[in-house]
């Protein structure tokens, strides 16, 4: 769906080198930029200071605007999606509410995916409507039933793969559908990462990403980013990154940078891992079902990341089996270099609702696995003693 394989070969080379070097020489020739940890700048002049001001020059003025380290992390991102700007921020749902709220307005409706990551869920349930916005859920791989929830509808909110579930969505023809009723696009791409996925290459308006997964990659660093055409961007600088004030730091954006040079190596090594588990757990008695895009013919992606979800038979308990995972740690999040788990009946009865877990019917059989960086080999050990473990009566 996405070109043949040549091409994807090509640009994974390019996505490495633009990774590995910066656009621009650093003080003292340092190879490694400096953190500009600084909350301010100061000119020589009032001239200089009123060129800052009125935009003649683009020099920084204060970190809650722009800061030239995180800087750095936001033109690496825009480059890799193929975004003309980007803006980053201090979480992934810093940079979901921010790009949302900047599009909608009281009276507006959003169409959302299914199976949307819980937190933007929340934020749709609870926030907007406080706003006079309403939001649809549908599910993404129905494109009919997606075009007929578009005509009026301001956002189409979409996620690919979906959280949980993994299903993925046909994003060129959902943007081309958007794009014929005039509805805005709005993808986070945080699994695939722009190295196994680029949405603004398939016709969609804005990418956001959780920037505390794949693209840090040591579970050391929760920050956001938005990417996509100026004028979007322009309209998050206008309405909501200045207000919101969900900034993120010069050190996390130097954490991101250093993390950034990594991804297409620690990706390779995340999709063979990833498969490698997700095949083995396929063939195993005790597991009903896998969710896991590589899986599956039809995918679209440009390669698969290590997230994915499996649903333990009938007869196997899920208590059981997580606790005697000794390798797979027990945590929410993703996207670093240790592998996770995370039972979804632990999610099912979170106090705080709206839950999307419940909403959109995730079964209590469900666990969540992120395959890290350890030895496929080992964590297959590891889940086989488990599973026995679990079966056991
Ligand atoms: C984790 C996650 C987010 C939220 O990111 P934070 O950095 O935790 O705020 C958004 N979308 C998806 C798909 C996620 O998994």
């Amino acid at each position: 769906m996405n070109g043949n394989p040549d091409s994807n070969n090509t640009r994974s080379a390019a996505d490495a080198t633009l990774l590995a070097h910066d656009d621009e020489a650093h003080p003292w020739g340092a190879v490694s930029p400096p953190v500009v940890q600084t909350s301010l700048f100061t000119y020589p002049s009032v001239a200089a200071m009123r060129a800052s001001y009125d935009g003649t020059e683009r020099k920084p003025i204060y970190s809650r605007g722009d800061n030239p380290t995180v800087q750095i992390f936001e033109v690496k991102v825009a480059a890799l999606e193929g975004g003309e700007a980007a803006r980053a921020f201090a979480s992934g749902m810093g940079a979901i509410s921010s790009a949302v709220l900047s599009v909608v307005e009281s009276g507006d409706r959003v169409v959302c995916v299914e199976h949307v990551y819980p937190d933007a869920y929340r934020l749709f349930q609870k926030l907007l409507p406080r706003l006079g916005v309403t939001v649809e859920y549908v599910d993404g791989r129905n494109l009919n039933a997606v075009r007929e929830r578009l005509p009026g509808a301001r956002l189409l909110y979409l996620e690919s793969p979906t959280s949980v579930v993994f299903h993925t969505l046909d994003l060129r023809a959902l943007a081309a559908a958007a794009r014929a009723e005039g509805v805005m696009t709005i993808a986070d791409n945080s699994w695939a990462t722009p190295l196994f996925q680029k949405p603004l290459e398939l016709g969609i308006d804005l990418v956001v990403h959780s920037a505390s997964k794949y693209l840090s990659g040591h579970s050391d660093v929760v920050a956001g980013i938005v990417t996509g055409a100026q004028a979007h961007i322009d309209r998050i600088n206008d309405l909501t990154y200045p207000y919101l004030g969900a900034k993120l730091s010069p050190f996390e954006g130097w954490l991101l940078v250093r993390g950034l040079r990594t991804l297409p190596l620690r990706m390779r090594q995340h999709m063979q891992g990833g498969q490698e588990v997700a095949r083995w757990l396929q063939g195993h008695p005790g597991v009903a079902r896998v969710h896991h895009p590589a899986l599956r013919d039809d995918h679209g992606l440009l390669g698969c990341a290590s997230l994915f979800s499996i649903e333990l038979g009938n007869g196997l308990d899920v208590v059981r089996f997580c606790d005697a995972l000794k390798l797979f740690r027990l945590g929410v999040s993703w996207g670093g270099y240790e592998s996770l788990a995370f039972p979804a009946m632990v999610g099912l009865q979170q106090a705080a609702g709206p839950n999307s877990l419940i909403d959109f019917g995730v079964s209590e059989h469900l666990v969540r696995l992120h395959v890290g960086l350890e030895e496929p080999a080992d964590l297959i050990a590891d889940l086989d003693q488990a599973l026995g473990f679990a079966m056991r009566p």
